[in-house]
């Protein structure tokens, strides 16, 4: 027999969390089956809503930032999932997620972007950031100091304080590389480097035993001079970010803040835990492990999806069904060397016919790649190949949406959150 809810979400991300809690939202009674963790652990931890104009837009506009990224919806593309889905998914999909993580994050307060460093010394606009990255804002005019360690590789801080000062930034600012106190390997972890200060474990430092929170204060204040703010890589910590924070500032008598960092990354660990923990305390009904390989229908309805479970198919039933199994990364979009498909329902994907037509000849040109996925209409149904919805209770959200460029746009988590707040809330309604 099958299980049986009313809003099933297929995926682990960010799109699949928003889907089921705008669906739960709705009273629906909601399940989510994600196979594998999602990107979101491979990803800096911030929120992009709108950080650069989209394709369609003249080239100066595009190398600008975007400081109102709501003001700037009214010119996507048609098309584009924020021209599908409008400015009040966008902002649904803040809210749910502002519900969800609570003061561990900042930006809500504003309509406008905020610039935050990155590890490589850029300056994003980001809708929302972690708190932990407050008081690094570029908008910020007090001096910075940025701390490397030679045993974390992604961040050098001596070049992303080159790269800031050389991008303008109204302050100054300058950095070092030192030795992270004790003696880890040279190859540990981040989240070793992370426990250890959560559990401000005792270190040896100069044949002395010391917490490790101070020892790391104490080596930072000898570089330190007079430095209003101090920058790590993000490594404070996994479980008590926060209060790590609190306590090397105190030692350092200076704000103290994380540069997001690239993959793997612990921001990016810490909100996918954290959107996880709100998916249990909203009721919907997590699995995970288990990939969806295939469907059933009866005319234009999905009937039921089926799981694999270890050499077993488990076939799932819902009134509804919302499609959340990322892009090309997530594999939720699969390609080979004659095309790119959608594995499970083989919803159509536009592309180049000649796959040499896939991409552009400069890495930063506009590779088709980059928006390939499911065209959705204006309540994020999938559309077949005659441009009508593929099935009428199939909605799809997140990377597998297609007709946007994530990473020219700074667009990636903010797409998620409106299309997934679009989907489940449909899928919800009508469940
Ligand atoms: C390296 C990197 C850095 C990024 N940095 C940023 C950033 O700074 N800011 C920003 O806003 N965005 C960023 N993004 C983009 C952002 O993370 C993604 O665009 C967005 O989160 C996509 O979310 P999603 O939920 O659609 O898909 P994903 O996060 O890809 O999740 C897809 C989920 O579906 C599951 N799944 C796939 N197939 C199946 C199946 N058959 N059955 C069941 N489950 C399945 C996967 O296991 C996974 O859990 C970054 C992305 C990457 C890769």
């Amino acid at each position: 027999m099958a299980i049986e809810d009313d809003v099933l979400v297929i995926g682990g991300g960010v799109a699949a969390v928003a889907s089921a809690l705008a669906a739960r939202e709705t009273g629906a009674r909601v399940r989510l089956i994600a196979h594998k963790q999602s990107t979101l652990r491979q990803a800096s931890g911030l929120i992009d809503v709108l950080g650069y104009h989209p394709e369609g837009a003249d080239d100066e506009s595009r190398t600008a930032p975007i400081s109102d990224p709501f003001g700037a919806l009214d010119a996507v593309p048609e098309g584009h999932p924020y021209e599908r889905v409008g400015e009040e998914a966008v902002r649904g999909g803040l809210d749910l997620f502002d519900d969800a993580v609570g003061d561990a994050y900042a930006g809500g307060h504003t309509d406008r972007n905020a610039l935050v460093p990155t590890h490589g010394g850029t300056v994003k606009p980001t809708a929302r950031y972690p708190a932990g990255a407050a008081a690094g804002l570029a908008s910020d005019e007090r001096d910075a100091f940025l701390v490397g360690f030679d045993a974390v590789t992604g961040f050098d801080a001596d070049v992303a304080a080159d790269h800031l000062r050389a991008a303008g930034v109204p302050f100054d600012v300058r950095g070092a590389t030192l030795r992270f106190p004790g003696d880890l390997r040279d190859d540990a972890k981040l989240t070793r480097y992370a426990h250890l200060l959560d559990q401000n474990d005792e270190i040896e430092v100069d044949g002395q035993s010391r917490p490790a929170r101070e020892a790391l204060a104490e080596r930072v204040k000898a570089h330190l001079g007079g430095h209003e703010r101090v920058g790590f890589p993000a490594i404070l910590g996994d479980a008590e970010p926060a209060g790590v924070r609190a306590d090397l500032a105190d030692s350092l008598g200076a704000d103290v803040f994380e540069v997001p960092m690239g993959p793997p990354s612990l921001p990016g660990m810490r909100l996918s835990d954290m959107l996880f923990e709100a998916l249990e305390d909203a009721g919907v009904h997590v699995e995970t492990g288990n990939p969806v390989v295939d469907v059933e229908a009866d005319g234009d309805r999905v009937d039921r999806v089926i799981a694999e479970h270890t050499a077993t198919r488990v076939p799932y039933r819902a009134e509804q069904y919302v499609l959340a199994t990322g892009g090309l990364v997530g594999k939720g979009i699969r390609s080979d060397r004659e095309r790119v498909y959608e594995p499970i329902f083989d919803l159509p994907i536009p592309q180049p016919e000649d796959r040499y037509d896939w991409f552009e000849e400069g890495a930063f040109d506009d590779h088709p790649f980059a928006r390939f996925g499911v065209p959705v209409d204006r309540e994020t149904r999938p559309l077949d190949a005659d441009d009508e919805p593929a099935y009428e209770n199939l909605r799809a959200a997140g990377a597998v949406v297609g007709g946007y460029d994530f990473a020219a746009e700074k667009s990636g988590s903010g797409v998620s959150l409106a299309t997934g707040y679009a989907a489940g809330t449909g899928a919800g309604e009508r469940a």
